[in-house]
């Protein structure tokens, strides 16, 4: 399987690919531009095409994530600098050999929801009318702090389906925001993947945020703790790491680092439950 962190790309997109390596991941997630700011950004194809080739020659699968701010709800005047960012994380991912760029839902703060969904609607056919790269958009399921949307896996198949390129878009399911919003309980992966593969979710999944939740099931925000030190438990995680759905897909750590700065102790422990079975027959890997 394909386990990693979110990590720094300073001293460029090789060097994120460096630093996953060295704790001894297979996989990771990355800023393509400032997480912070709207403004496009400028590559060295150098530092691109090197981080593409290193992740091929190691096996090493990667997503980039899109800024905080980008939010393709907005309404149409905002609409194009939604649009030239998204196209401009697109080219990078794409040169950098990632699976796609992670796109929050969207938040709508308008009062039609339904103009919310239209509006990201909108946003994903300008940013995909042209684009021809392998690197999808992969939208991210919410937690439900502040926006009503993306909480359900219907409403991101439905957004997806009624795109006009929905070939390059796809999803990352977070887990701390799904149990936050209802959408994963813990205790319900099995119903939770048959209802997802019939509604053509799960088939689409591309990328996992792998995260424990500070706050309690249906908390509606968004706290991510360390695998074990949340909510969730081991053996929930356990299940949902044995889900075919997510045998070679990246799976990725937005948790806080170990006492070492970074992440090796906790890929280490999600690479032993991916072993381990537990006491009790619920969670025997299939
Ligand atoms: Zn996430």
């Amino acid at each position: 399987m394909f386990i990693g962190a979110h990590v720094s790309t300073r001293g460029g997109y090789v060097n994120a690919a460096k630093t996953a390596l060295s704790m001894g991941a297979n996989a990771f997630q990355y800023f393509p531009m400032n997480p912070r700011s709207l403004a496009t950004k400028v590559v060295n194809p150098k530092d691109t095409s090197a981080c593409a080739q290193l992740c091929k020659e190691n096996g090493i699968l990667s997503i980039g994530h899109a800024p905080y701010a980008l939010n393709p709800a907005v309404d149409e005047t905002e609409r194009e600098l939604m649009v030239n960012l998204l196209k401009n994380g697109l080219d990078i991912t794409n040169a950098c050999g990632s699976i796609g760029l992670v796109v929050h839902f969207g938040k709508y703060t308008g009062i039609e929801p339904l103009q919310g969904y239209k509006n990201i609607i909108q946003c994903l056919n300008s940013a995909t009318a042209s684009y021809t790269g392998a690197s999808l958009i992969l939208l991210e399921n919410q937690a439900g702090e502040g926006s009503q949307l993306g909480l359900t896996m219907e409403e991101m198949v439905q957004v997806r389906k009624l795109c006009e390129r929905p070939d390059k878009i796809g999803f990352c399911l977070d887990t701390c925001h799904a149990f936050a919003s209802r959408l994963w309980q813990g205790s319900d992966w099995f119903e939770l993947e048959t209802r997802g593969a019939q509604l053509d979710y799960l088939p689409h999944l591309k990328a996992v945020h792998l995260n424990d939740s500070v706050h309690p099931l249906g908390s509606r925000r968004d706290r991510h703790a360390n695998i074990g030190a949340g909510h969730i438990t081991l053996a929930q995680f356990q299940e949902l790491l044995a889900s075919p759905f997510l045998q070679d897909i990246p799976i990725v750590l937005e948790t806080g680092t170990g006492t070492d700065g970074t992440h090796r102790e906790e890929i280490r422990l999600v690479n032993s439950l991916l072993e381990r079975k537990c006491e009790d027959d619920s969670c025997i890997l299939r």
